[in-house]
């Protein structure tokens, strides 16, 4: 049954007024027996008011010219009323409009269910003034870069970054996790999340209508109104099966009547009843009905299908990638050893004056770059009290490092890979301390001047608490294969890989090799590749399914993948498979009830002459029951790990 555009208020009161007119033209009948005319003009009133939205629906099909399910039930209620069934008509228009109202009621639910975040967003904040004071403002007249106040327990009206006071923050409205996680300056801080125990500024980063949550429902409402495989196959099929059904009923009429001289009217009704049952309406909502809600599931719990087709193509993954860093590890790599190197002594030295040149020239290549490592890198400088190089025209190469010009002479940070094209020959002292360093699992890079090693510094991230534990998970889900994808070197990839239980393992590779890694991967199976959307993007785009994770506040991460975990929580990788599988279980419960409600109440028709009440009541209670169980779908799932 559709979901009408008359809108929903409306919809109950025809159905009301439908439900009035059919039982005082009832009334008049059998209790006062007024005059025929007077009846007939109850219960027509009573099939205009019940067939008024479905008559909208059948008008804009015929348009298109086809007939769909709204057409079956009017064409079976003036039918009915073409024999002087009229009660029976009304009360089919009546049971047709009333499941209606309840479907558009149910779906709405689960529509609504992510509506509900908004309403955590308070609509004013309490902006602070250049002279000190305070003032109440609306949400939609905050610009970005002024400064607004939170107060403990107070939700957050909008998206920013702390510049005073530490608090902890409940995220549970954005990323599905409920634990407060600490902030202090520095950190960013979502609208309509929690602040929990402190006072804290906020500088507004965001527009009220750029917000993540903002973000979160868009993206939510286009999924839901996208639409999954098998939705898209009973689309085209809903005009085809409801045309013959047309011609089925239309033979059923003629051959009796005509060739076989069976009384008309039986005839006719049997035809009419047969129009009612044979209606597909439970199965047309089947699928939408649990779409919807898992797409509402996942939104409540941090993961964000960009689309009904994900949620059914989620169940056929066989194959998961994970990038390494940020995502299978924390992506907060720390600096743990800083070496120089002397190149006319040929070996590393231990001078603290050569140590801080050493870091600040590093330090002044990453100041720039976005990266994990040039951010350790960076930080590792301030720790020390090492100010950065003013290098000039820093320049990044993705998945090798960064160069820039100092005073004149070339400096770069990175991975041998950089130095391939002009340096042939490391010097051996260098080499073999490099491998050392790898060989414990640990990230080398090269700090070069003048085409000359004068350093390495050797970084070290930590594996994430939750990945070996949604890993095994996974494999108990009947994923075949787990990958890592890295562009890190082996030793550490190897590292990571054995902690973790990781089967196939491709390090030192640069971004567009990833792709070529997905690909072919693709050809053995159903590939996802789980990265942090941020340098993954082109792995992301190129698998079957691309999910991003930690994408809270990235934009591109909520652009470029199909899935989106918002927190930084792999569990939620279980949880989406969990999901998925659990809405392809409903959805075909639903089409096989479905089915099997029209294969029962046809054989009914024909075997005991079911009456077409009893027709109504079957079809249009299969429909809703289909509904129902489609909601279960909006229940949080347990999964244990
Ligand atoms: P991942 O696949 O682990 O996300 P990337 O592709 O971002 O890694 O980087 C791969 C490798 O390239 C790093 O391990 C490092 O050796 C080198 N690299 C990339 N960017 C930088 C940088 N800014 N500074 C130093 N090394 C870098
Ligand atoms: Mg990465």
């Amino acid at each position: 049954m559709p979901q009408y555009t008359t809108n929903g208020k409306v919809q109950v009161w025809l159905t009301a007024l439908c439900a009035f007119f059919l039982a005082a033209g009832i009334i008049s009948d059998y209790f006062f027996s007024l005059q025929y005319q007077i009846t007939v003009t109850l219960y027509i009133l009573s099939y205009v008011t019940g067939g008024y939205s479905g008559f909208v629906e059948v008008i804009h099909h015929l348009r298109k010219f086809e007939v769909n399910i709204d057409f079956l039930m009017i064409f079976a209620a003036v039918g009915a009323a073409f024999i002087d069934k009229w009660i029976e008509g009304a009360t089919l228009l009546f049971l047709f409009s009333l499941s209606g109202a309840l479907e558009t009621y149910a779906l709405g639910k689960s529509r609504n269910a992510i509506h509900s975040l908004l309403k955590l967003r308070p609509s004013e904040g309490l902006l602070k003034l250049d002279d000190g004071s305070e003032k109440l403002v609306p949400i939609e007249e905050l610009e970005i870069g002024q400064i607004v106040i939170v107060k403990p327990g107070e939700h957050i009206p909008i998206d920013g970054k702390i510049v005073k006071g530490e608090t902890s923050i409940n995220e549970a409205t954005i990323t599905g996790e409920s634990m407060p996680i600490s902030k202090e300056v520095g950190d960013s801080a979502f609208a309509a999340t929690l602040n929990e125990n402190g006072v804290i500024e906020l500088e507004v980063t965001r527009k009220a209508n750029d917000t993540t949550v903002a973000k979160i429902i868009q993206l939510v409402e286009d999924a839901q109104k996208s639409k999954a495989r098998t939705q898209r196959f009973l689309d085209t099929f809903e005009p085809r099966y409801a045309l013959s059904v047309v011609i089925a009923v239309i033979l059923l009429i003629f051959i009796p009547w005509l060739v076989f001289n069976q009384d008309f009217d039986p005839v006719f009704y049997r035809a009419m009843t047969v129009l009612v049952v044979a209606s597909p309406c439970a199965l047309i909502i089947s699928t939408p009905a649990s779409i919807i809600s898992a797409i509402a599931n996942g939104a409540k719990n941090g993961v964000l299908f960009k689309g009904g087709a994900y949620v059914e193509q989620a169940v056929d993954i066989d194959t998961v990638a994970f990038d390494k860093t940020g995502t299978l590890t924390k992506g907060e790599p720390e600096v743990t050893d800083l070496m120089v190197f002397d190149q006319d002594q040929e070996k590393f030295i231990k001078d603290n004056a050569e140590v801080s040149g050493m870091l600040a020239i590093a330090a002044g290549c990453e100041f720039h770059s976005e990266h994990h490592l040039a951010k350790a890198i960076v930080s590792k400088a301030e720790e020390l009290n090492i100010q950065p190089s003013q290098v000039e025209n820093m320049q990044a190469t993705p998945g090798q490092g960064v160069e820039a010009f100092l005073k004149g002479r070339k400096v770069s940070v990175g991975n041998s890979k950089m130095y391939s094209a002009f340096i042939h020959k490391w010097p051996s002292a260098v080499s073999e301390e490099a491998q050392h360093q790898k060989d414990n699992g640990k990230t080398v890079v090269f700090v070069v001047q003048d085409d000359q090693p004068i350093g390495l510094i050797a970084l070290a991230d930590i594996v994430r608490d939750d990945a070996k534990a949604s890993i095994s998970r996974l494999q108990s889900f009947g994923i075949k294969h787990i990958a890592m994808l890295t562009g890190d070197n082996e030793g550490v990839a190897r590292a990571i890989a054995a902690e973790l239980n990781i089967d196939h393992v491709y390090a030192e590779l640069l971004p567009d090799e990833k792709v070529e890694i997905i690909k072919k991967l693709r050809e053995e199976g159903v590939v996802a590749m789980v990265g942090d959307g941020v340098n993954d993007a082109p792995a992301l785009a190129s698998s079957d399914i691309g999910i991003a994770m930690g994408a809270a506040g990235t934009d591109v991460a909520l652009e470029t993948a199909d899935i989106v975990l918002m927190g930084d929580d792999l569990t939620k990788l279980p949880y989406l498979l969990w999901l998925a599988r659990k809405a392809r279980k409903v959805v075909w419960q639903n089409i096989t009830f479905s089915l099997s409600v029209i294969v029962l109440l046809l054989a009914g028709v024909f075997a005991v002459e079911l009456p077409l009440t009893l027709g109504v009541i079957g079809h249009e209670g299969s429909t809703l029951l289909v509904v129902i169980n489609g909601l279960r779908l909006l229940k949080r799932g347990k999964i244990s790990f």
